[in-house]
């Protein structure tokens, strides 16, 4: 590879250090370990990893690839199974929510999905990349080009990467799509996602919650309990709270007291008294897909290739399944001595991706519109399709299975917990 007098190489740079571009360094490094340099860029890696508010429920499929990676045991420390889930339809005023529908948490005698919070998560991917010797640069990317068998990768502090392969794993808003000249297909939902973590005074015993309510769903989420310095345990949930986007200012500057008492009409009194143990953030909610997952010397990563509603919990896993295709393809080519920036590797991430992204869209696309509704004849279909589901466990299996990612298509080695 040639490249300009004063300018760095390396194999490969990820542009953007969240949790689909820090897992896909890992993924490289403990595949190829220093017959690989990988380099991270990042204004935010300095950032305390703790300031993301959102826990996430990280798929039996995701586990598995962090257990091939040598991560799972201590995430594990800290992750919740969830054990069973509960999905009621009701509106606000109503005086009961009923259940229409149940699951058990197993698949294959495993937990489908773990709870786990975003700080958790980050700070111990940072500590394993760092480990593994990904070389981590606090500093943005600010453009690429393409120079025949290289991308030079103009970094924002100044000076210049040239690589066989630049990811991007920078977001749903990701700018190496746009000057790649990439097209997103997106629609805002017109809805926000409030997530806080709450404690409650009563064990959830790892059950997960989803009230879909006419605004957008509720979920309720089990964390892991916290244990504090003088011996007390404190029982601790996360919210996905959906709301109309315009009336989530309003909501946040309320008075902390009717702020929570807001929270109470939709967590309901089963878990005893709560209290916000965060301040809640709010997110507001779109859907994208990119025209195509790959430029020139270009592969894009998690929510920079699509974005989805988090009505299911799978957007971070739809990166996670990103970031074990291509790692798994980048490999197999290094190890065949080819380019792992070719037309021909970057060809089979876009086949191996596109069939899986495009459906689980729209899936959930289609669930937020039927269920973020409150038409009485829609809700009158709905429920009855839900009882249904609830009397056939044939279909309830596929339905976890789905959830737990293990029934998709030609999974990647790593999500069935095998070793690159
Ligand atoms: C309310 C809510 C709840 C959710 N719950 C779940 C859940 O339960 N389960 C699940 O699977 N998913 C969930 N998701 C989805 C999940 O949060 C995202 O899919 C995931 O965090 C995306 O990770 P990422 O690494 O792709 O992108 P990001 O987290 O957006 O990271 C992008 C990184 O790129 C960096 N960056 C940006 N520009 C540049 C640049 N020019 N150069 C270098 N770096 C750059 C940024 O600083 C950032 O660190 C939820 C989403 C929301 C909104």
């Amino acid at each position: 590879m040639a490249a300009a007098a004063g300018t760095e190489r390396a194999r490969i740079v990820i542009a953007g250090g969240g949790l689909a571009g820090l897992s896909l360094a890992l993924a490289l490094k403990r595949a190829l370990g220093d017959g690989l340099d990988v380099v991270m860029c990042d204004p935010a890696l300095t950032r305390d990893p703790h300031g993301d508010r959102r826990s996430f429920a990280i798929a039996a499929a995701a586990r598995r690839m962090f257990e091939a990676l040598g991560l799972w045991d201590k995430v594990a420390d800290k992750a919740q199974p969830i054990l069973d889930m509960v999905i009621t339809d009701s509106s606000l005023q109503d005086p009961v929510r009923p259940t229409y529908l149940t699951f058990e948490g197993t698949v294959e005698g495993e937990p489908f999905a773990h709870m786990v919070t975003s700080g958790d998560l980050m700070a111990l991917l940072l500590d394993a990349c760092r480990d593994s010797g990904v070389d981590l640069r606090p500093d943005g990317v600010k453009g690429f080009s393409v120079q025949g068998a290289h991308a030079d990768v103009v970094l924002a502090a100044g000076g210049t990467i040239s690589a066989a392969l630049l990811v991007a794993a920078d977001g749903a808003r990701s700018r190496l799509r746009e000057q790649a000249g990439i097209g997103w297909i997106t629609w805002p939902y017109r809805q926000s996602g409030i997530v806080a973590t709450i404690s409650h005074e009563r064990d959830h015993e790892g059950r997960a919650v989803e009230h879909f309510l006419p605004a957008g769903p509720f979920a309720i989420l089990p964390l892991k309990d916290e244990v504090l310095a003088d011996g007390t345990v404190r029982h601790r949930s996360s919210i996905v709270w959906t709301e109309r986007s315009e009336n989530v200012p309003a909501l946040l500057e309320s008075h902390p007291e009717d702020l929570l008492s807001e929270l109470e009409k939709r967590f309901g009194l089963q878990l005893g008294g709560i209290t916000f143990e965060t301040r809640p953030q709010a997110y507001p909610l779109a859907f994208g897909v990119a025209r195509s997952f790959v430029g020139e010397r270009l592969a894009l990563l998690g929510d920079a290739a699509h974005l989805i509603h988090p009505i299911a919990g799978q957007g971070l896993n739809l990166g996670l399944h990103d970031v074990a295709a291509l790692a798994e393809i980048v490999t197999d080519a290094m190890r065949l001595g080819m380019d792992p920036g070719g037309a021909d590797v970057l060809r089979q991430y876009e086949r191996a991706r596109r069939a899986d992204i495009t459906a689980m869209g729209i899936v959930t696309d289609g669930l937020n519109r039927l269920f973020s509704n409150d038409m009485l004849p829609v809700r009158l279909i709905r429920d009855l399709g839900l009882g249904l589901v609830d009397r056939m466990p044939g279909l309830k299996r596929f339905f976890i299975s789905e959830a737990a990612g293990m029934r998709r298509s030609d999974v990647p080695r790593l999500l069935k917990g095998e070793a690159l």
